[in-house]
């Protein structure tokens, strides 16, 4: 599905799709590059969106890859 996110702190309007309904997850406006941590419902409409620190991004972009590796060790 198409998400559509309107940046708070620049109001740019951001599009991206996602394969499963809704979305969930840290988003970075391509305009400012701030950071933020997005939810999305399933019908496409914004539930939350709150500033998020780099550091936090970086966290939960670690926290991705590992249970991706951990996804990937369980089929092999
Ligand atoms: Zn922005």
């Amino acid at each position: 599905m198409q998400i559509t996110v309107k940046c708070p702190s620049c109001s740019a309007d951001s599009s991206f799709f996602t394969v499963k309904k809704g979305f969930q997850g840290p988003f970075r406006c391509w305009k400012c590059k701030s950071l933020f941590t997005l939810k999305v419902n399933k019908d496409g409409d914004t539930e939350l969106l709150e500033p998020l620190s780099q550091e936090d991004f970086e966290k939960q972009k670690a926290d991705k890859e590992a249970r991706r590796k951990k996804a990937r060790e369980k089929t092999v």
